[in-house]
């Protein structure tokens, strides 16, 4: 069995007052795991539509959505939340932190919804925020995280499901240079020790490099496989 993503031929139409939109037209794509892919494309070009059908969060109008060899196309609404659950990472642009909770309760409040006892999954969260470096600093509130280590959450707390697929949308969107560098790199870093299929939308074209490969879409439509290292820096 072929594990990571696999679209194949998907066209996605939104309704748009009497017309339609085509955010993807007949685009097919495969992430394998252990492959980091960038997709970028000027605004409106269908990446963040792409995440969303590639995460089952919306029916593609045709086409398949596969992951780890199995056709989501077929399961019910109950059954892709299942798999979305056990299978896919998200990480948008913006954390979106609960106010409230400390680093660590991020973690932990989606296994504890999930029904999975606390102490269990504790151990996991902090090698987690270890890993993605804020060691000590499982007790803070976002308030008291910069803007670099609120992404770190972010990306820990994705990785709590040991997801296959991991979906990144412009994580350095918000944060200069440096922290926008250390944030790929820890992508890159979790896609080898993971063996996530990563995909991340991304406007930095000076980081392509650190992926394996680029994907640019336009008008909902895909083109793949410049090579990073063709870029000049
Ligand atoms: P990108 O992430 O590359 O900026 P999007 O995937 O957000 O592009 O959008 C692709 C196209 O689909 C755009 O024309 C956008 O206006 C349209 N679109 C996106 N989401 C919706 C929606 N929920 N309803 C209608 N049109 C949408
Ligand atoms: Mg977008």
């Amino acid at each position: 069995m072929k594990t990571g993503l696999e679209l194949l031929n998907v066209t996605l139409e939104y309704a748009d007052g009497d017309s339609t939109v085509k955010a993807l037209d007949a685009v097919s794509l495969s992430v394998s795991s252990g492959e980091f892919l960038s997709l970028v494309g000027p605004s409106g070009s269908g990446k963040s539509s792409l995440l969303a059908v590639a995460a089952t969060l919306v029916r593609p109008t045709s086409g398949a959505v596969v992951i780890d060899g199995s056709d989501t196309s077929t399961l019910n609404e109950a059954e892709r939340t299942a798999l979305r659950r056990e299978k896919v990472g998200i990480i948008f642009q913006q954390p979106n932190l609960l106010p409230a909770l400390t680093a660590v309760e991020q973690l932990l409040i989606h296994e504890h919804l999930r029904g999975k006892p606390v102490r269990e999954v504790r151990r996991k969260a902090e090698e987690l925020l270890d890993v993605v470096g804020l060691a000590g600093c499982s007790e803070k509130r976002p308030h008291q995280l910069s803007g670099g280590q609120r992404q770190r959450v972010n990306i820990a707390r994705a990785l709590m499901g040991s997801p296959s697929l991991l979906l990144v949308d412009e994580p350095t969107a918000s944060l200069d240079h440096e922290r926008s560098e250390s944030i790929v790199r820890l992508l890159r870093r979790m896609t080898d020790e993971f063996g996530t299929a990563t995909v991340m939308v991304t406007h930095d074209t000076e980081f392509l490099p650190l992926t394996d490969e680029v994907a640019t879409m336009r008008d909902g439509r895909i083109s793949r496989a410049l090579v990073p290292s063709a870029y000049p820096n």
